[in-house]
């Protein structure tokens, strides 16, 4: 079978700020979830990502690698993290309900945690630091592996997801005057406050 190359964008890596495996394990992660449910990457906001990553452990750089190749993003406000930690997703099309779940495969998962990569990241040694002869390998790897070999992948299934509605109300907070959306803010003595000056104004 013939294994073509997946191209990792450059900006990827910049975006992301190291060279590391797990990154472009998630960006072929969102292409593999895209392929099956049959979607381009989200220009505004088509797709929603739950991400099963947890806050801190091997690999979760994972889910940067999600956001690049989907363009679902917390600044979009169509990403979402499950802290389930796991190096698997879910991503939804929001126009047609359908969901897919790709999961990094135990076998493959397991043979990247025993790599010389994440020994030394173990032994507090940062992606930057670790030699280019040492990571690149690596990633071509992840560039040529067949997508059955690094995921399980879902059938297709129904999904609903409800954004929540977006708001251009602003007001002035009555105590630090900084603009706070409509949404995110309080009324306090009928007047609007932001959600800090609210807490301190409970704590006082
Ligand atoms: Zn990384
Ligand atoms: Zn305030």
């Amino acid at each position: 079978m013939e294994n073509k190359k997946v191209e990792i964008p450059v900006w990827a890596f910049e975006f992301h700020g190291h060279k590391c495996p797990a990154m472009p394990i998630g960006y072929r992660a969102g292409l593999t979830a895209m392929k099956q449910l049959g979607v381009e990457k989200a220009s505004n906001k088509e797709l929603y990502l739950f991400c099963e990553n947890g806050p801190a452990h091997a690999a979760a750089c994972f889910l940067d690698g999600v956001m690049a190749a989907t363009g679902c993003t917390y600044g979009k406000g169509i990403a979402e993290k499950l802290n389930y930690g796991k190096n698997a997703i879910v991503l939804v099309d929001l126009k047609t309900k359908k969901a897919v779940r790709v999961s990094m495969r135990p076998e493959f998962f397991e043979k990247a945690l025993n790599s010389e990569f994440v020994k030394l990241r173990k032994q507090k040694v940062e992606p930057k630091d670790i030699k280019p002869e040492l990571v690149m390998p690596l990633i071509e790897n992840v560039q040529q592996l067949d997508e059955n070999v690094l995921f399980t992948v879902s059938e297709v299934f129904e999904k609903d997801v409800q954004l929540p509605k977006g708001t251009f109300e602003w007001h002035n907070c009555s105590v630090c005057n900084e603009i706070v959306f409509d949404n995110q803010s309080k009324i306090i003595d009928g007047k609007r406050v932001c959600i800090p000056c609210s807490e301190k104004q409970l704590t006082k």
